[in-house]
């Protein structure tokens, strides 16, 4: 059962250090009871303690990573039912597979597709994360031949390896070296076997059945041998099925805490279907209805793209504004006489006002200011985008080395703290830019640096 702050605050030392990054300890044990921290920034709370409250605090979906340390792919760590009750934490992976028994043009131009078919929005690079690698041919050495053509031809894929065969699997995921797999998987068949697979690789394991039920009979078993990291394939061949088990799952795992199913789960269009739009549409239901992982027969534009927003739109979490990184962007190249504008970090801004930069063509230096995702006006009023703060930014964000001249454009609707900007900046010109971006352009171009 989840523990409360208060009693996690008892197993905590209580001297306040600091040094968990949270003032006091009281405010420590608050925040790893909402699963805002985790136990382990603390240096001080003992073993016991740890094991105790990671325990108890932990999110009801296992959070599973796969991939290798540097490059990792985080699924699950799911904690509620809906959306609006919290928020949705890891979108839901896509990928592709490729096959033994395929020809070469066809694995290559997989691979070709997973390389390039990669999209930015709002800052965050969307594109599929996983090439999954199937033995359909029963050939242990083909297969692991497949598997070292992924690695070097897809720097950046995580993989799974789809084998029944424990021998083959073994060669697999020795040829992953540091790239941990995902194992796919384990039946109740040979749930033993790949558990001990999984084990000494240090692999997550699926576990496998032809039914929700034989499925749990799967993750008990692997429970029971020690394993942790899971993720669960229903056996579910149909879009109807698919969607029911992931919802029985879901709720039985958040709302009556049942550990069998307390796994992300991987679904497989691709077996389901050789109509492409329709393996998108049933890719699109399992997205919003809780799978893990999604894996498609192949990528294709017009499909992966409106899979890729869907999942940005979902597991975008709506509390949060989505911000930019504080700092100095060159737009059009700008030398040591191009205008320096500032703005706030919420996304949008960002986008819509480098959008209008970058198609005046005027080369600028744009100075977007941290203001926690508040936009220019709300930022204002909140005390996070004054004069002091933006004197502040400008004096360490370097500008003033890169420029000759010292006029600063600020948004039209911060024109009431003219004056006091240029108290706190001396040295500086403050020019009140337009208020709306779309007149960004035409003002740049007639823009003169203060004589
Ligand atoms: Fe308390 Fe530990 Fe945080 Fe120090 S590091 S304030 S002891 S919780």
């Amino acid at each position: 059962m989840a523990l409360t702050g208060i009693q996690i605050l008892k197993m905590l030392p209580k001297t306040n250090c600091g040094e968990c990054g949270i003032p006091t300890c009281l405010a420590f044990g608050m925040k790893v009871a909402a699963g805002q921290a985790e136990i382990e920034k603390c240096p001080y709370v003992s073993e016991e303690a740890k094991a105790t409250i990671g325990e108890a605090s932990a999110p009801p979906i296992r959070t599973v990573k796969f991939g290798g340390k540097d490059a990792e792919l985080v699924i699950g760590g799911e904690t509620c039912q809906f959306r609006h009750e919290k928020r949705f934490e890891h979108g839901t992976a896509i990928g592709v597979v490729v096959a033994t028994g395929m020809s070469d043009a066809e694995v290559d131009g997989r691979i070709e597709r997973f390389n390039s078919l990669r999209y930015e929005r709002v800052g965050v690079l969307l594109k599929a994360d996983i090439i999954a690698v199937r033995d359909a041919t029963g050939d242990a050495g083909a297969f692991t031949a497949l598997v070292q053509k992924v690695l070097q031809s897809a720097a950046d894929a995580k993989l799974i390896l789809i084998t029944g065969n424990v021998a083959a699997m073994k060669e697999g995921v020795t040829a992953c070296g540091s790239r941990t797999p995902l194992l796919y998987g384990a039946t109740a068949d040979n749930a033993d076997d790949m558990a001990t697979c999984a084990k000494e690789s240090g692999s997550p394991l699926v576990a496998i059945g032809f039914i929700l039920d034989e499925a749990v009979a799967v993750t008990e078993k692997l429970i029971a041998a020690g394993l942790k990291d899971l993720v669960i394939d229903t056996g579910a061949r149909t879009l109807r099925e698919s969607l029911e088990d992931n919802i029985v799952a879901r709720r039985a795992a958040v709302t009556q805490k049942y550990k069998p199913l307390g796994f992300p789960t991987i679904v497989l269009p691709c077996d389901m279907t050789d109509d492409p739009l329709l393996e998108a549409m049933i890719a699109s239901v399992n997205i919003a209805k809780y799978a893990g992982i999604v894996l498609l027969s192949d990528l294709q534009g017009e499909t992966l793209f409106p899979l890729l927003l869907e999942q940005l739109n979902l597991y975008t979490d709506p509390q949060r504004p989505m911000v930019v990184e504080e700092d100095v962007y060159p737009v059009n190249g700008p030398t040591d006489e191009a205008p320096v504008v500032i703005t706030c970090n919420f996304s949008l801004t960002y986008f819509i006002v480098s959008g209008e930069i970058e198609g005046s063509k005027v080369p600028t230096w744009l100075l977007i200011k941290d203001t926690e995702g508040l936009s220019v006006l709300t930022a204002w009023a909140a005390g996070k985008f004054g004069a002091d703060l933006i004197a502040q930014f400008i004096r360490k964000s370097g500008i003033e080395d890169k420029v000759k001249h010292r006029d600063l454009i600020i948004p039209g609707y911060l024109a009431s703290i003219k004056g006091e900007l240029e108290e706190e900046l001396p040295d500086w010109k403050i020019t009140i830019g337009p208020r709306e971006a779309g007149h960004l352009p035409s003002f740049l171009k007639e823009w003169k640096p203060a004589a």
